[in-house]
């Protein structure tokens, strides 16, 4: 009885699907037939399969490989937000950030989002509607900077290099004197390009003409020295999936004025986070930006030895955590990279943004920053320079 009524309504529905479009396909409606009324989706059958999840070395430009003792602590059981011990390693987590940002900020905190989270909250905090800021713009964090601040309805005027170039004090000092904004936006690391701007000296000059500075660290956070407080930096904010080697999701920024919010924050990230800065601090700082440097040099002369050519001209200019290599000629970038990743399992990326098509990008961040994967990554380029030339297609 059961069956035949099953059957029937199977029919109706049939029916139906074939006099109107707005129907689901026949094979939900089929399969709502059998499993009762509600179930308009069938369960996936990708998902009855394992988690696949391959294992590769990440050297593009982040995320990059969590450490095992990172994995570990995000692996814990799950706490409350509000409990005790959650504030406990906040705190904590407030201790590591004041350490790497190297400053006294009381608001210095983990936003629960990536770096992208981090650059909106400081903007949103930082500028009101009909605020001029100024944005130095020589890749795309600068450009995406200029879109967000746009949004919130900021006059927003740009100080435009080529990517591979960085801003001088007088660069600065002249958009400064022209548009007197309320905030200048300015990347440290800039992973597009490859470039490591200079910060000596801008704090100073943003406020003696009445503007903030805010300036974005995702990329160098840990691998090139920053110190917020001595370089006057008024909002630094970075991200947790670079030199912290801590899974994307939550970004350190600080601010030297007030603000307040409250959330329910991604208690397991917080975890990993606050292991990633427990590793940085018992390393040291010194020790992380002088590793960093010392593993890009040794890429900086193989990458040479091989024929290849740096993007970032002067050497003082170079991102100890992303370097950028010249697309080299008679090579596809995206050949190349596909390459590493079929035959290596290596990544590394093409440029992005202003520099898409002109660069390969090679990240060596925190834990991935050795010279055992700098070889291993030269070995997979030298093999690639010699398959993927296109005069072989
Ligand atoms: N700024 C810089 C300099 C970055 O390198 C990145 C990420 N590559 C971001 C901002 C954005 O961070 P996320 O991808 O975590 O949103």
């Amino acid at each position: 009885m059961r069956r035949a009524v099953m059957g029937s309504a199977s029919l109706v529905l049939r029916a139906a699907a074939w006099s109107s479009p707005r129907l689901p396909p026949l094979s939900f409606i089929r399969h709502r037939a059998m499993s009762g009324p509600n179930l308009w989706v069938p369960p996936p059958t990708v998902l009855q399969q394992p988690l696949a999840v391959p294992d590769r070395l990440l050297l593009g430009p982040g995320p990059s490989n969590v450490p095992p003792r990172i994995l570990a602590a995000g692996g814990r059981q799950l706490i409350g937000h509000v409990h005790k011990e959650m504030f406990q390693i906040m705190d904590e987590i407030k201790l590591g950030i004041q350490y790497a940002f190297q400053t006294q900020n009381p608001l210095t905190l983990a936003i629960s989002g990536s770096g992208h989270c981090a650059m909106e909250a400081a903007l949103m905090n930082a500028v009101e509607r009909g605020d001029v800021v100024l944005v130095a713009v020589n890749g795309i964090w600068g450009e995406r900077a200029a879109d967000i601040s746009e949004r919130l309805g900021a006059d927003v005027q740009q100080m435009v290099k080529s990517p591979g170039e960085y801003f001088t004090l007088k660069d600065i000092e002249q958009g400064l004197a022209q548009h007197k904004p309320a905030v200048l936006f300015i990347t440290h690391g800039e992973s597009s390009s490859g470039v490591l701007q200079p910060l000596d000296g801008l704090g100073e000059l943003c406020h003696r003409y009445g503007s903030l500075l805010l300036v974005d660290s995702v990329a160098s956070l840990g691998g090139a020295p920053i110190f917020m407080d001595q370089q006057e930096i008024d909002i630094l904010y970075s991200g947790s999936q670079k030199v912290l080697n801590v899974p994307p999701g939550t970004a350190p920024i600080s601010f030297s004025e007030r603000a307040r919010y409250h959330h329910t924050p991604p208690v397991n990230n917080f975890f990993s986070l606050r292991e990633g800065l427990a590793i940085l601090a018992e390393q040291g700082l010194e020790n992380s930006w002088k590793l960093h440097k010392e593993n890009c040099l040794y890429l900086h002369e193989g990458l040479q030895k091989l024929g290849l050519k740096l993007f970032v001209k002067e050497e003082v200019a170079r991102l100890p955590t992303v370097t950028t290599i010249v697309v080299p000629e008679g090579y596809d970038w995206k050949e190349i990279t596909e390459f590493l990743m079929n035959k290596y399992a290596i990544e590394i990326t093409g440029g992005l943004g202003p520099s898409v098509g002109k660069v390969l990008r090679i990240g060596l961040m925190g834990y991935n920053s050795t010279k055992f994967n700098v070889n291993r990554v030269l070995h997979a380029l030298k093999d690639a320079l010699q398959h993927c030339h296109k005069s072989k297609m």
